[in-house]
């Protein structure tokens, strides 16, 4: 028989399926984690650690403490009363506890004879029938001498459903062993002290001094500080390479954008506002330049972003080119496409729509327009990046709200534009973040902001309420829905899964469909196809269901100005920005609409500084700013909130003061030492340069 050929020589870039206890399956969970090579597993670092190092007696147990107790079974029996449960009490010299179990499988209470050592982990809590833990993880033996304890801290990692921690712990040993037989995690990286790469990854994966548990929780242990250092610096290496590189090229120069903000602003039953007018003089600089744009635009929910990008849009058509504006969902893309066509239609302009939804005629058509370089304007989703869609002659691209559209895809732009020059981008956020923050989150784009909102705007009136009464919300949207007004309800759970948000979601659907059976309720979760998402939304836009309930998909852009009232689950744990994301979606109508916030009672102090917050303003940097202030350091927020999602442990709010440190290092080392960049925006970047030489 052939022998099979030797697998090839482990490295960091090998895939992690060659890892031995990697089948398909975990390979596949790996990658919804975003771990694809070895090296990305190493880079998945720890969310937090626990203890496993000491057994700690019964009677010293502090209420809700996490930790190792070993002790000998009294007694266990099944219980079927409020709920089956596996109930089992345990002795110590110091005392005795109840563990609980509610899953469980029935060879489990013989394994858990009278007599037998248990050695488990978990959280006590001190409850009326004494200390209890609820499904601790623990083993089994004949002896207390059987059992071992861990000699260091045990990792727990970010994981998703069906990926437990122990598995998750023996791929990231194998990675380590991988990572040190290779030469480049050993060098040190100039201008960064601290440990070398490998030496800081060990001490994360594994740390063993004792102090280390507290330094860790706060992002202050020396090895952590040498890995953010390294990947603020490779995001900004990667940044600003970026920039450099589309700057590089020629882009066409587009002039007169006055003229079109005239003639647009000829249709329109009221005037730009100051801001909108400021911010179009910054773009109608960057056009008539012979490079390309690179231009951020951060305005509030409701600033009139669109009116702004139709400006620049126009001025490209009449200088002869193609302008295209791209928006995350199929829905917001029709929604813009049908401003734009009354905006356009009495200018002569032609407004193609090009999305998945097209029927293949339809599509055809519409392709071969755009191939043949007529001018006009192009509304589409991320189907527009498809190979086979040529713009003849674009010459300018508008992304709306950006955090949904990756570096790459907007590097891959390059190529998509009129022989030989480059697209000019406008990039469109309603995260306002404020602007030092924004400087370096997109250190490859300038910023203008729209800091006003258009005149005679009602406020969204907003109330904090606790979850206890939960009927009266429920009757205050029957009378909404009954003046013919349409109602969010948005359900958010944090720090859990997709399906987990999906089933809240489902399970108050059917609560609000027993509550209000006289309304038509629409459901939309993370969970669903989706085109299942885009008919939901779609029915709620027409009116066909008065009621829509929904888990965070919702937040970005959809119009629908009917809607006048919405409920936000678990108000106290969502970040404040995102919160005025989502209150965005009403207020958007005539009439006054409000917010109600539900939460979980007790509220801590600064949960209710937060919701009060809320209440007080309806300024989204105001809100922004201030949610950076309440927040803590060493609080994993924000990434989101920023747009930076590709960071693996680095926060721009909480490291904000290391990253000005790394700012001229990256001019430096992107001038002076261009391997050593390319390295660090490979390993932490990912596959950045498949687009272009560092
Ligand atoms: P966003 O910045 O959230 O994208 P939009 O561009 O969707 O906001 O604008 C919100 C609404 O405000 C739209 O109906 C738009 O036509 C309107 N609008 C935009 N600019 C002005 C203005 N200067 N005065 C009055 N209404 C405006
Ligand atoms: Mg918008």
């Amino acid at each position: 028989m052939p022998k099979k050929p030797a697998p090839p020589p482990l490295t960091l870039e090998t895939a992690v399926t060659f890892l031995k206890g990697c089948g398909p399956q975990v390979a596949q969970r790996l990658a919804q984690l975003g771990i694809e090579t070895v090296a990305d597993l190493l880079l998945h670092l720890p969310s937090r650690y626990e203890d496993r190092r000491h057994c700690t007696t019964f009677s010293a147990w502090a209420d809700g403490a996490e930790g190792v107790f070993r002790a000998r079974v009294l007694h266990s029996e099944v219980r079927f009363a409020p709920r089956r449960s596996l109930r089992v009490l345990v002795e110590d010299d110091s005392g005795t506890a109840l563990l609980r179990l509610f899953h469980f499988h029935p060879n489990q209470q013989t394994l858990l004879a009278p007599g037998r050592w248990v050695q488990g982990f978990g959280t006590g809590r001190i409850t009326r029938e004494g200390l209890t833990f609820v499904h601790p993880t623990f083993e089994v033996a004949d002896s207390a001498d059987a059992f071992v304890l861990e000699p260091h801290l045990t990792p727990v990692y970010p994981t998703t459903q069906g990926l437990a921690q122990p598995r998750l712990r023996s791929l990231v040993e194998r990675a380590l062993a991988v990572a040190a037989e290779d030469a480049a995690f050993q060098q040190p990286v100039p201008g960064i002290d601290g440990p070398e790469t490998l030496a800081a990854l060990n001490q994360l994966h594994r740390p063993t001094a004792d102090d280390a548990i507290v330094a860790l929780a706060r992002f202050e242990h020396p090895a952590q500080r040498r890995l953010i250092d390294e990947e603020l610096l490779a995001h900004q290496l990667s940044l600003r390479w970026l920039r450099r590189t589309l700057q590089q090229r020629p882009a066409p120069a587009i002039g007169a954008l006055a003229e079109a903000q005239t003639a647009l602003s000829a249709g329109l039953p009221f005037a730009l506002t100051g801001a909108q007018q400021r911010v179009l003089t910054e773009i109608g600089h960057d056009l008539e330049q012979r490079r390309p744009m690179l231009r951020l635009v951060q305005g509030d929910v409701g600033a009139g972003k669109t009116l702004v990008a139709a400006v620049a849009m126009l001025a490209a058509v009449r200088a002869g080119f193609q302008a295209a504006l791209m928006a995350p969902t199929e829905l917001l893309a029709e929604q813009h496409a049908r401003s734009f066509q009354t905006w356009f239609a009495p200018l002569g302009i032609e407004v193609t729509l090009l999305t998945g939804r097209l029927r293949k005629k339809e599509r055809d058509a519409a392709l071969a327009q755009l191939q043949a370089g007529h001018s006009g304007v192009l509304v589409g989703t991320h189907a527009l990046f498809q190979d086979e869609v040529r713009l003849a002659r674009l010459g300018l691209l508008v992304i709306d709200e950006q955090h949904r559209f990756g570096v790459q895809q907007r590097l891959a732009l390059r190529d998509k534009g009129p022989e030989g020059l480059t697209p000019h981008q406008l990039i469109m956020s309603a995260t306002p973040i404020p602007r030092t923050l924004a400087q370096t989150v997109h250190a490859d784009l300038d910023i203008s902001v729209i800091d006003e909102l258009p005149p005679g705007r009602t406020p969204v009136r907003t109330v904090a309420m606790s979850n206890s009464r939960r009927s009266e919300v429920f009757a205050r949207i029957g009378e909404v829905c009954a003046q013919g007004r349409q109602a969010y309800w948005v359900c958010t759970l944090v720090e859990v899964s997709d399906q987990l948000e999906a089933q809240a979601a489902e399970e108050t659907a059917a609560q609000l469909r027993e509550a209000l059976p006289q309304l038509q309720v629409g459901l939309v979760h993370g969970r669903m196809r989706g085109e299942d998402k885009e008919a939901q939304m779609r029915a709620f836009k027409e009116g066909r269901t008065q009621l829509l309930v929904a888990t965070t998909v919702i937040e970005v852009g959809v119009d629908v100005p009917n809607a006048s009232i919405m409920i936000i689950e678990n108000a106290e744990r969502l970040g404040l920005s995102q919160l005025h994301q989502l209150r965005g979606r009403v207020g958007r109508g005539s009439v006054e609409s409000q917010c109600v916030l539900l939460y979980q009672p007790p509220l801590s102090e600064m949960a209710r500084a937060r919701l009060g917050v809320m209440r007080q303003s309806n300024d989204g940097f105001v809100i922004a700013r201030t949610d950076l202030e309440l927040r803590g350091p060493g609080e994993l927020l924000g990434r989101r909130q920023t747009g930076l999602v590709g960071l693996k442990i680095a926060d721009p709010v909480r490291d904000a003061a290391r990253v000005a440190r790394l700012q001229p290092l990256a001019d430096e080392l992107l001038a002076s030492a261009p391997t050593v960049a390319r390295r660090l925006i490979r390993r932490w970047v990912g596959d950045f340069d498949r687009y272009g030489q560092v």
